[in-house]
């Protein structure tokens, strides 16, 4: 039978519980349990072949969203993130989605692009030209830099070539197109780069200068939907705010940006969780927000004609399962058995059902009781932590504090003091 992803409960449970479902759900052995259990998961010396100049690690909290449905089956989603009510929300939203089918995803192949930049070309359309022209071998020369690839189906499948003005004058830029199977790709993608590199140059009499990864991952999408019954989300009222939430970020860069935020909350959640390059998927996820020359929301939000609310969202998704710190990271593979060991691509479409699970908690958070208050209780905690509250207190700090509605860090010093000076 199917296992399902609704777990009634899970938040209230201690953390050694919530491992023990998790464990059962995706058959984690016992190592892996006790790896999660601990803390320090990654050792020192894992730590110093991944970056330079290590001295420690630096920890985060993990947590699975509960719920998810998404083209039919259950996850269990890991998250990493330091930001509370993420994980909350995530698992809220896609608990509202499961009434009409969960979330509903698509994906283009996982192709990727690849940046030559070509300069002192006397005639750079020529050379654009040229470089068409000999498309066949560029093509195998870069497949030739990676035959792993080839042999799963993927490489260097096309190039694109592109005269453009600057400020040093013309230069002519070629975009390899690879489809980078279950890598993020930027490894691979810089090597082809480089090594087709001097048959540009020898075809045009021009310089290569940089070859790189493209950020913007255009032709690597992934597309999400979900419908929320309106009974769900609190009614037409509820609805009506929220399609009102969305045409603010949809007018303005300045709530469009945070809109975007709020889908990024659980997309770089589940990218940590992965070990994921979340600096590539934010840069690639903004920049497309602004390909039609004005920032957008990633998503879109409409009533159906049952007075519904229909959420979808369209998102670059450069994530690998294979390669990077992936393969590396204790925690990271676990996480994608949690996950089911998905394919790269499958990976990228629970991420973007996340994504718009996170826009959709926060809208309607914002919709109806505002933001803050969802965030208080884990809030509230910090401070009194922050405040110096030892684990016994933090509770009752925390509970004054909101009792008091008065969540500052001098109020919590003083809340302490009064608790310590009466023990
Ligand atoms: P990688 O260099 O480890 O290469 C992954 C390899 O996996 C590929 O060469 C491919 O042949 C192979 N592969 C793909 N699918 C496979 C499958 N199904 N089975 C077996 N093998 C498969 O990793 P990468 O993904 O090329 O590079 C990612 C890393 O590059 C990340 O750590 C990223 O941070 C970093 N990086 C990013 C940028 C950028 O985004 N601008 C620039 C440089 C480096």
């Amino acid at each position: 039978m199917e296992k399902s992803s609704e777990i009634s409960g899970f938040y209230r449970r201690a953390p050694g519980e919530r491992l023990k479902l998790v464990t059962d759900f995706a058959g984690l052995t016992e190592e892996e349990a006790e790896l999660l259990r601990k803390t320090g998961a990654l050792n020192i010396d894992q730590a110093n072949r991944m970056v330079e100049n290590v001295i420690g690690t630096m920890e985060l909290p993990l947590g699975v969203a509960t719920n998810f449905m998404v083209n039919g089956k259950d996850y269990l989603v890991p998250m990493a993130t330091e930001e509370p009510s993420v994980i909350a929300a995530a698992s809220n939203a896609a608990k509202m989605a499961r009434p009409k089918g969960g979330f509903h995803v698509e994906s283009t192949l996982p192709i990727m692009i690849g940046q030559i930049q070509l300069t002192d070309v006397e005639d750079p359309l020529a050379a654009k030209e040229k470089i068409i022209g000999e498309m066949r071998n560029i093509l195998v020369r870069a497949n030739e830099q990676d035959p792993v690839l080839t042999k799963l189906g993927g490489g260097a499948v096309g190039l694109d070539v592109r005269v453009v003005d600057s400020t040093v004058g013309p230069m002519v830029i070629i975009h390899l197109l690879i489809d980078v199977r279950d890598a993020m790709g930027a490894n691979v993608i810089n090597t082809m780069c480089e090594a087709v590199a001097p048959i540009v140059e020898e075809l045009t009499g021009g310089k290569t200068f940089l070859k790189i990864v493209s950020n913007l991952a255009v032709h690597r999408l992934v597309r999400a939907k979900a419908v929320f019954s309106k009974e769900v989300l609190g009614g037409d009222e509820v609805v009506a705010g929220i399609i009102k939430a969305y045409a603010f970020a949809a007018a303005d860069p300045f709530r469009g940006v945070t809109h975007n935020k709020g889908i990024m909350n659980g997309v770089i959640a589940v990218a940590l969780a992965t070990a994921n390059d979340t600096r590539a998927l934010e840069a690639g996820a903004h920049a497309y927000a602004a390909m039609d020359g004005s920032y957008r929301p990633l998503s879109s939000w409409e009533r159906t004609g049952d007075g519904d609310l229909v959420g979808s969202i369209e998102i670059p998704m450069a994530v690998g399962v294979i390669g990077g710190a992936t393969a590396v990271h204790p925690v990271a593979k676990i996480s994608r058995k949690i996950l089911g060991m998905p394919s790269a691509r499958e990976l990228g479409e629970i991420m973007a059902a996340v994504g718009l699970a996170n826009n959709l908690a926060a809208m309607r958070a914002l919709a109806t009781e505002g933001i803050q208050s969802g965030h208080l209780k884990l809030h509230a905690k910090n401070i009194a932590a922050t405040a110096g509250a030892t684990e016994e207190l933090i509770d009752k700090v925390a509970a004054r504090l909101i009792a008091e509605k008065k969540i500052r860090i001098d109020r919590a010093k003083e809340i302490l003091d009064e608790l310590t000076s009466k023990k």
